[in-house]
């Protein structure tokens, strides 16, 4: 069994952008500019800006924080979101989720200037994803692709179940994996709380990615000699030991199921900072592109 180490991973993409930007530096060029709103005080989206803020000013990324009260009007919020789209110093916005219920979601998302959307959550981003064409890929899923491809992780003709049908997880990462590349060309079945054969599924698995938000949920009994095991979830779980008053919990019982893989996330530590690091190369990417000619590929 081997871990994928998604701290060691992410590390390297920081690094390698890191060198870029400080190249970009010292040539008086423009350097990425990360724009992220947050809106009212959930705990878990405050340490998810935060790391994201963290990992710009790590890798020599321009980064602005905006705070909206909890009961901002989805107007007010919107006119932000316009003031981002024609600033040409920014680069990237993200609205961090999930906003409050008198906020549609989906019209922040569609008023944000797609080539400004590094989260790629917008339709015409999504859009150009399925039909593989260069985008700004949704950063979890992206941030799993990179993590297989750091390891070298084989998908090429396996079977891959993927649990939980999110636009931001489940149903991008079901897309990327059936994609024809490497990491890709996966045949894949895509699952949610009305798939009633969860079990046998994923027995029959090489592949299983756990996206539902429910801890320790796949159980090695779920789990076939030899799978490769992704785990996404990140639920708090309430804990008087630790100082937070809880500690985070994947959707998979790792102990148990680890043994049984041939590849397996722990969490912490192996799609969250992923996740961050794809962020950071979307917003480089989205830089380049309106800068500079070697943006393709990146
Ligand atoms: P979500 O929007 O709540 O979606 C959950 C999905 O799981 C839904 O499609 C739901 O099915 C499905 N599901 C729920 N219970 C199920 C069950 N018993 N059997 C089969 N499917 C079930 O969640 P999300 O935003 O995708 O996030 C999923 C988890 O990943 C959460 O723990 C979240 O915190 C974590 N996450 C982690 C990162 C990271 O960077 N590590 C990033 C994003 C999210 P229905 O569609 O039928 O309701």
């Amino acid at each position: 069994m081997q871990i994928l180490n998604g701290k060691e991973a992410a590390q390297a993409i920081k690094d390698s952008l890191k060198i870029k930007v400080a190249q970009l530096a010292s040539q008086g060029k423009e350097v990425p500019h990360l724009a992220a709103i947050l809106v009212g005080n959930n705990g878990a989206s405050e340490t998810y800006v935060a790391a994201k803020v963290k990992a710009c000013e790590e890798v020599g990324f321009k980064s602005t924080l905006i705070r909206a009260e909890e009961n901002i009007t989805a107007q007010k919020l919107l006119e932000t979101i316009r003031e981002l789209n024609s600033d040409p110093d920014v680069d990237g916005i993200l609205v961090q989720l999930p906003l409050p219920k008198h906020i549609s979601e989906d019209e922040v998302i569609n008023a944000i200037d797609p080539g400004k959307d590094v989260d790629g959550f917008h339709p015409s981003n999504v859009g150009r994803m399925v039909l593989g064409q260069s985008t700004f890929v949704p950063a979890t899923p992206y941030g799993i692709m990179l993590l297989l491809e750091h390891y070298k992780v084989e998908t090429k003709g396996k079977h891959a179940v993927v649990i939980g049908r999110s636009n931001i997880v489940g149903r991008p990462m079901s897309i990327l994996l059936s994609g024809n590349s490497n990491p890709g060309n996966c045949t894949v079945t895509l699952c949610h709380s009305h798939t009633p054969n969860l079990k046998e599924l994923c027995l029959e698995a090489d592949i299983i990615v756990a996206a539902l938000g429910r801890a320790e949920f796949v159980t090695a009994h779920m789990v076939k000699d030899g799978a490769v095991v992704i785990d996404v979830g990140i639920t708090r779980v309430e804990d008087a030991t630790k100082k937070s008053g809880f500690k985070l919990k994947g959707d998979v019982a790792y102990d148990e199921v680890a043994p049984k893989c041939s590849f397996i996330t722990p969490v912490p530590g192996g799609v969250g900072p992923m996740t961050i690091a794809a962020l950071m190369k979307n917003t480089f990417k989205s830089c380049a592109q309106k800068h500079y000619e070697e943006a393709e590929g990146e």
